[in-house]
């Protein structure tokens, strides 16, 4: 069957529009970004329905919706480099790379880093360098980062990630286990700033481990 995506990727935007997202750059990349590649193919007709889908070993490509918020709340601050943990599909990976200047990302299984690596490289996106490791460890070397993206719940805030924040940087995260809480940490030299926002629903930062 042949997919009409683009006028499906702009129903999505309009929804992403009336549930809030507002910043036009971020709503554009999104509206450009094939997310149907992002997935196996057998689920490309759900790639615009404002849901999470499977995308092998137990993980999931995130909600439009909630890509879109951690995206714009992201945006809010000037950020240079950004560094992502839980690169999945890539899809976060995607619609960041379009909008700063170089990502980085810190996937433990993988495989899934794998695709995500051969995905990006399809879309032309080269700014991005990617890292098999454990996302709980950030990636010290880079370090410091404008703005800190974390794509799965944490039971509590990392410390090497806080320690990676830059000056003035800014990092979103859904911390807790049972209920979870996305939590938006400013940096301010030696003082973080916390702002607890809405009920949120991820996969777990699993400890420990590679996969
Ligand atoms: N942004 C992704 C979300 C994927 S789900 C997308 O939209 O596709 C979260 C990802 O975090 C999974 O791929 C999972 O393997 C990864 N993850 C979980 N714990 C991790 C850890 N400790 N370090 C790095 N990645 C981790």
């Amino acid at each position: 069957m042949i997919q009409n995506f683009q006028g499906m990727a702009k129903r999505l935007v309009a929804l992403l529009r009336q549930q809030g997202i507002t910043n036009e750059r971020v709503l554009q990349v999104i509206q450009a970004t094939p997310r149907q590649q992002f997935m196996p193919e057998s689920l490309a007709h759900k790639a615009y329905e404002n849901t999470a889908l499977p995308i092998g070993k137990g993980q999931t490509i995130s909600q439009p919706l909630m890509v879109a918020s951690m995206t714009q709340l992201l945006m809010q601050h000037e950020c240079k480099n950004v560094l992502e943990i839980g690169t999945g599909s890539g899809y976060q990976t995607a619609i960041l790379a379009q909008l700063v200047e170089r990502v980085y990302s810190v996937e433990r299984i993988a495989e899934l880093q794998y695709q995500a690596k051969r995905r990006l490289k399809q879309l032309d996106l080269h700014n991005i360098s990617m890292r098999h490791g454990d996302g709980w460890q950030g990636w010290q070397s880079k370090a410091p980062f404008d703005g800190i993206i974390v794509t799965a719940a944490a039971s509590d805030i990392p410390h090497a990630l806080m320690e990676q924040l830059a000056d003035g940087g800014v990092m979103i995260i859904p911390v807790g286990t049972v209920r979870q809480r996305l939590v938006v940490i400013r940096r301010f030299g030696d003082d973080f700033e916390h702002k607890q926002l809405g009920d949120v629903k991820f996969v777990p930062l699993v400890p420990g481990s590679l996969a």
